[in-house]
């Protein structure tokens, strides 16, 4: 009997060429990736124009894709979209979308599948972005990764033995909307005192004035010329790694809070590592050392945080792109995501 190549490694994959799409409200950005290599081979990147409503925006996502994938679609084998939340991976809908208006219960997965001819997958892109580092990043290596990104909200993705944790609508881990100060500042959710509302870059700027506006001495002042209505997050990390009093000790705060989250999050997931993304978590240890104090402090026992590093993430701007393409890779190569069956 004569046995094929194909006999012995079971068929060939048709394509190895994947396509990581980040769906952002500014900017649609693409990158092509081939076989498990997580460098792109090819970026691109054009404007979502939310404004122009869905139908656009679903023709500029199709088109970054065009400008980078092979001239017949067919052949790529799996494109990842990252998504804002809240949206279920598993029947592929975006359940609504703060920064594109009239995006509500859409079916994002068919109609780019309709449109592209080639399987279509769809991540929160916080998780994603979970899943990038844990991948290909700081996470490389474990089982169990706890991820938050702290940018102008906060998100954040969980792995859990090996796998990412989406629960069972998929609208697990968002970490950014656990109550953090009971009776606290309004959440962009609506709801009262979460950790997104007093620890994200748009809250850390929103304090800021407020304290300001009171009174409070800082080299703010200057860096804003004056118009404290011009106060943001990124000016008081600005003025902080500058060495700022006022500016480090309101981030120092901002770090408590986020480590007393941290250590509840290690009581219910136990992970080996914690990685920081997102801008505000470029501010490195002015952020994260009272973040481990924290920790340290609130934790039950020491053995959730002796051997758990608290660090940076190493993809960047790029985690939720790379988790975009990982989640096309993994899902062609072993389609874990559970199916609805309902
Ligand atoms: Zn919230």
């Amino acid at each position: 009997m004569d046995f094929g190549l194909n006999d012995i490694l079971g068929p060939m994959p048709a394509s190895s060429i994947f396509i990581g799409v980040d769906l952002g409200g500014t900017n649609i950005r693409a990158a092509r990736f081939s076989g498990d290599n997580h460098n792109p081979e090819s970026k691109s990147k054009r404007p979502t124009q939310a404004h122009q409503g869905y139908t656009a925006v679903m023709q500029h996502i199709e088109q970054t894709i065009r400008d980078i994938g092979p001239p017949n679609l067919k052949e790529v084998a799996g494109v990842g979209i990252a998504g804002p939340g809240p949206l279920d991976p598993y029947l592929g809908l975006v359940l609504r979308a703060p920064n594109l208006p009239g995006w509500e219960n859409l079916p994002l997965k068919k109609i780019m599948e309709e449109r592209l001819g080639c399987p279509v997958f769809i991540g929160n892109d916080a998780n994603l972005a979970a899943l990038g580092e844990w991948k290909f990043g700081a996470g490389r290596g474990h089982n169990d990764v706890l991820y938050l990104t702290i940018s102008t909200g906060i998100g954040g993705g969980v792995i859990t033995g090996g796998r990412l944790l989406l629960g069972a609508r998929g609208l697990g881990a968002e970490v950014g909307h656990m109550l953090a100060v009971p009776d606290g500042p309004v959440c962009s959710c609506g709801q009262r005192g979460h950790l997104e509302a007093i620890a994200s870059g748009t809250a850390i700027g929103r304090t800021a004035q407020v304290k300001l506006k009171a009174g409070a001495d800082s080299k703010i002042r200057d860096l804003v010329k004056g118009d404290l209505n011009q106060v943001t997050g990124a000016i008081v990390g600005q003025a902080a790694q500058a060495g700022d009093a006022f500016a480090q000790k309101l981030i120092a705060e901002v770090g408590t809070i986020i480590g007393r989250t941290v250590a509840s999050l290690l009581h219910a997931y136990n992970p080996s590592v914690v990685i920081f993304g997102g801008g505000v978590s470029m501010l490195g240890d002015i952020l994260l050392e009272p973040v481990r104090a924290a920790v340290r402090e609130y934790s039950m026992s020491a053995v959730y945080w002796r051997d758990c590093p608290i660090v940076t993430a190493a993809l960047g701007d790029d985690a939720g792109l790379v988790g975009a393409g990982a989640l096309a890779m993994e899902e062609t190569k072993n389609g874990r995501m559970p199916k609805d069956e309902g």
